[in-house]
């Protein structure tokens, strides 16, 4: 079936992200705090971002004469300064690339030298690998900047930059048309290694919008002291999910952001408390947390009454687990890098009728469900869910293959998801038809995996599959292995655990094989030579149904 959103449609506006932020007219204070760091209360108002993100923009224009559609990395835990330099990036026409800061510097070259970024920011405890990683991909060390509190001998730190281009003639901003690129994040799509997903200025802007329609749960003037909703930013900026809605969605609110640089118990039940936050953007292992650790008891969390849950599936239990120990409602909503992000979002007054639900099409977007055979499945049956819309990505960097593999000709973006929508048009995902696996919301490619995998002398061929683990409410790479020639003699405990050291050396601590290892006689493949990921599936259940 196909169905067409029911919200009305919404009017684009033909500006660029820039403009939309900060040129259209807003009903909050211009010394409203947006964003905030609880541990060294620095923050930033609304004023002060945008004087920032001016003085930055102009700073990369006059000091290293950036050009339009010049890249910029960002290598980073969440930071109070990066919302300002990834805005201050785009005022100078600028695209914003960030990668995550557990890479290793292979990982991040690859994506800096694939994403073409002529400069990096980075904070001073992540230099070593930053620095490392530019040499690789050619960025001069004179071209990375530091944001956070730290300083370094080596390299400026931004606030030295903006100082350096105080006297230069103001340049102007670099306005950009709605179809240019403004993001560009990294995602391994349905299959093989990660490709730039290339969001463009109506990608985002639509989203943020198309969000408005259901977004009724967060306002500025509720919050517990009638001056707006708190938000809490625990998910990383470097994914789509936290750049839109932590950052610009924040900044088109006009909400206050408390900015926590990753996901400690502590010290995310303690910003809750101190700063009586009223929402989170979560994910299921946060949702699992909060339902089930004796660790939120020490802490008043009361003030946080409603949440959103994205990015990996979430079991119904949790939903109500965390209502009935907190008072919580968690809504769900669906969606991808390559739709910046959201397809589906749910009402907060829908959380418990239509719990397990993703929600329904946001605005000016049709969905459709089709079977392998690619014909509309009807309601209630599932397939892959295939999508329409202006928030739809124009495509993966330099990939024209991987892009037409995924795209119809009539514009529908095939996502590899599995689902199916009931009678009142709320979309339940059931299953994933690609290979990726999310652990904790974060992607892991397993072509990746296999692929270091299978240059090890010891194995002979390789299969990594996600297994899903109820106690941490996520998935767990999971690696299926046959030995080489030259170490099939050898023990199974012991190469495995071999196996397992070796390849936590190669990659970022997510992508690590937490789900085990296992050896096998061979990798079920066709005769095209690809992994039959199903068939080795099937073959494991039933194996462990006749343990
Ligand atoms: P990313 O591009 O990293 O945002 O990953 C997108 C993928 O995450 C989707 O294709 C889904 O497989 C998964 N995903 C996102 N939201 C949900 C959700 N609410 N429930 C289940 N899976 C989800």
């Amino acid at each position: 079936m196909a169905v067409a959103s029911p919200y009305p449609l919404i009017d684009i506006p033909e500006v660029d992200t820039w403009t939309f932020l900060f040129e259209s007219k807003r009903d909050f204070a211009d010394d409203k705090v947006i964003f905030l760091d609880p541990t060294t209360f620095r923050q930033y108002t609304y004023h002060e971002l945008k004087q920032t993100a001016i003085a930055f923009g102009h700073a990369l224009r006059s000091q290293w004469n950036w050009k339009k559609d010049d890249c910029i990395g960002f290598y980073s835990p969440n930071c109070v300064d990066t919302p300002a330099l990834t805005l201050g990036a785009f005022w100078a026409g600028a695209v914003v690339s960030p990668a995550n800061p557990a890479y290793t510097a292979a990982e991040l070259a690859f994506q800096l030298k694939d994403s073409g970024a002529k400069a990096l920011i980075t904070q001073a405890p992540c230099l070593k690998v930053a620095s490392e990683a530019a040499k690789i991909a050619k960025i001069p060390q004179n071209r990375i900047l530091l944001i956070g509190d730290e300083r370094s001998s080596q390299v400026q730190h931004f606030s030295q930059f903006i100082s350096s281009a105080k006297n230069s003639p103001l340049s102007k901003r670099v306005p950009c048309k709605p179809s240019e690129m403004c993001f560009l994040v990294y995602s391994s799509g349905t299959t093989g290694l990660p490709k730039g997903v290339m969001l463009t200025h109506r990608n985002t802007i639509v989203n943020l919008l198309q969000t408005d329609s259901v977004q009724t749960d967060l306002t500025h003037d509720g919050g517990v002291d009638g001056k707006g909703d708190t938000v809490i930013a625990v998910l990383p900026f470097y994914h789509v999910y936290g750049l839109q809605y932590e950052i610009l969605y924040m900044v088109h609110l006009g909400l206050k952001v408390v900015i926590l640089s990753a996901f400690t118990p502590d010290a995310f039940c303690q910003a809750v408390q101190d700063h009586k936050v009223t929402f989170g953007y979560l994910v299921p292992p946060i949702i699992l947390f909060l339902a089930k650790s004796p660790l939120v008891d020490k802490y008043s969390l009361r003030s946080l009454t409603s949440g959103m849950s994205a990015a990996a599936p979430l079991a119904t239990d949790l939903v109500e687990g965390v209502y009935n120990r907190l008072g919580l409602r968690v809504k769900q909503a669906y969606g991808l890098s390559e739709c910046a992000p959201a397809i589906t979002t749910m009402e907060i007054n829908d959380w418990r009728t239509k719990i397990g639900s993703v929600g329904k099409v946001l605005p000016n977007q049709i969905v459709k469900i089709m079977s392998e055979d690619e014909r509309l499945l009807s309601t209630g049956s599932d397939g892959e869910i295939w999508v329409q819309g202006p928030n739809v990505f124009p495509g993966y960097l330099n990939n024209p293959t991987a892009t037409a593999n995924c795209m119809t000709p009539d514009g529908f973006f095939k996502t590899g998801d599995i689902g199916h929508f009931d009678k009142d048009g709320y979309l339940y995902i059931t299953d994933r038809k690609k290979e990726l696996i999310k652990y904790k919301g974060f992607q892991v490619a397993p072509a990746e995996l296999e692929g270091l995998l299978i240059g090890h002398p010891k194995i002979g061929d390789a299969c990594v599959l996600g297994v899903y683990e109820e106690s941490q409410a996520t998935e767990l790479p999971k690696a299926f292995l046959v030995k080489s020639e030259a170490a099939k003699d050898h023990d199974d405990l012991v190469l495995a655990k071999e196996m397992h050291e070796w390849i936590s050396r190669q990659v970022a601590h997510h992508k690590r094989l937490r789900g085990g290892i296992c050896f096998v006689e061979a990798i079920p493949k066709s005769a095209a030579g690809k992994i039959l990921r199903r068939v080795l599936r099937d073959q494991i259940k039933i194996t462990e149904g006749k343990n």
